[in-house]
């Protein structure tokens, strides 16, 4: 997998021309890019200096089918060569796009009605926010506009989705959320629950505070409630056991939409299709992305109900044309791109695959870490995990943030030859490895893990040095 860039010459170009999102600008602008990949197989990438790593993150949680797949860059490109590119809009369509309409509609509930496409995560549930406000409307119950969420949860970075991701560093500087956003409590047992308190327990008590919640801001003014089913960028947080069989019942009798933010969870990432295939959730709307392309090409399909898809159809006859959509929406390339992923996931039983592999990686990391020291709990299911780091094991105290630790560790990790993402506000080390790693690849992202750890974090008796 050589390359031919001059990459010092790559680094200052680098350094002097881009904004790069989520990373410490004056950091980038002073010692370049943390890396540059230039190419990748499998679950391998390589920067341009030559260096193989073995990315245990999938991109960012995105690359299902592994890297280096010709088919789907044949697909793209023989879509590219036909037509390139044409709108959607004004009832125009594209082959591309219809065939993988109806594939998606096979893989997602029959209670869905239609699907909406755009090119990312934050686009699908911005469009989901505005679907519920227009169709709140046109049930002529325009008050009905408060969306809740969960602090930790990430739904994306657009002035509404932000709004939605509740992580404080998302807000701060940018004069958000948005007051029409309310945020609750994270399921997450680990942080959250009381001494004693039983899952069951600390999943009804959530259940409470959601239907004090919506009786105070009153009933008529709480339209939807947006969660991921297993919530990543907060910290890979698994429901706590009864969590959605306690919550659904509230939401119904008050009438507020429940929206499955399946970015990360869907398209095989947990050992099934859908995280809610994982756990019992029945939404309204269902937001997909990352894995319905493996990130080759920027997609995202959002799904609606029968129910509001009949509301936006009989909504038509007075409002006209559902004025909102993008410019790429339905792709030809990106839909192509997505038709041939998903034919290599079922072809290869990549969902299956990661039951399997999912259960052997969960296995390795509780045999080597679950009784570490410094490792406070494992959490996860399927191809998605994290190691929660501690200073404290007894106690469940975590390190002073200012160690920075979780950073630390990734960097220790990286330096072993394996990428793992570490998640500051909750000091864990998240894994989300496309679904065809192989339980070799898992052994050596554990080993390296788990060295580096060992390194980072010393022994008991010798702490962590600022
Ligand atoms: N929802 C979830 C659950 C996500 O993890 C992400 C991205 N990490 C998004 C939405 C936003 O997706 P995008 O970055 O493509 O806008």
């Amino acid at each position: 997998m050589a390359n031919t860039y001059d990459a010092a010459a790559l680094r200052r170009a680098d350094a002097e021309s881009i904004l790069h999102p989520a990373s410490v600008a004056a950091d980038v602008a002073a010692n370049g890019p943390a890396g540059i990949i230039a190419s990748g197989r499998g679950s391998t990438v390589v920067d341009v200096d030559g260096t193989e790593l073995l990315d245990a993150v999938g991109g960012l949680w995105c690359v299902n089918a592994g890297y280096g797949r010709q088919e789907i860059g044949d697909a793209m490109a023989k879509a590219a060569g036909e037509l390139g590119y044409f709108h959607t809009f004004t009832g125009m369509s594209n082959p591309q796009q219809i065939q993988l309409a109806e594939k998606l509609m096979g893989l997602v509930p029959d209670t869905m009605g239609r699907v909406f496409f755009g090119s990312s995560g934050s686009d699908c549930n911005d469009t989901l926010m505005k679907i519920i406000w227009y169709v709140n409307y046109l049930r002529g119950t325009p008050e009905k506009r408060k969306i809740l969420s969960r602090r930790q949860a990430y739904h994306g970075t657009t002035i509404a989705t932000a709004s939605l991701t509740g992580l404080a560093s998302f807000h701060k500087g940018f004069g958000l959320p948005l007051p029409e956003v309310i945020h609750l409590t994270a399921p997450d047992y680990f942080r959250n629950a009381t001494p004693g308190e039983s899952e069951e327990q600390f999943s009804a008590r959530l259940a409470a505070e959601l239907d004090e919640t919506i009786r105070r801001e009153g009933p008529e003014t709480v339209a939807a409630m947006f969660a991921e089913p297993i919530m990543g960028a907060g910290g890979v947080i698994a429901p706590p056991k009864g969590y959605f069989e306690a919550i659904q019942p509230v939401l119904k009798a008050h009438g507020v939409f429940l929206v499955a933010d399946e970015v990360v969870c869907g398209y095989g990432r947990l050992g099934t299709w859908f995280g809610m295939d994982s756990y019992p959730i029945r939404p309204d709307m269902i937001a997909t992305a990352k894995g319905l392309t493996s990130g080759y090409f920027p997609l995202s399909a959002g799904f609606v109900s029968h129910e509001i898809w009949e509301t936006l159809r009989d909504g038509s006859a007075t409002m006209g044309a559902f004025a909102h959509g993008f410019t790429y929406a339905g792709h030809p390339v990106g839909c192509a791109a997505a038709l041939a992923n998903l034919a290599i996931i079922e072809r290869e039983g990549l969902v299956d695959q990661a039951a399997d592999t999912g259960a052997y990686l969960h296995r390795c990391l509780n045999e080597t870490l679950a009784d570490h020291p410094h490792v406070g709990e494992i959490r996860g299911r399927g191809l998605l995990a994290a190691v929660q780091l501690v200073e404290d094991k007894a106690e469940r105290r975590v390190f002073d943030s200012a160690l920075k630790t979780a950073g630390k560790v990734s960097a220790a990790t990286k330096a072993r030859g394996v990428l793992v993402r570490p998640l500051p506000t909750v000091d864990s080390l998240a894994m989300s490895p496309p679904l065809v790693v192989t339980r070799a690849e898992v052994d050596r992202l554990v080993g390296a893990l788990t060295a580096a750890i060992d390194e980072v974090t010393g022994s008991a008796a010798a702490p962590l040095a600022r």
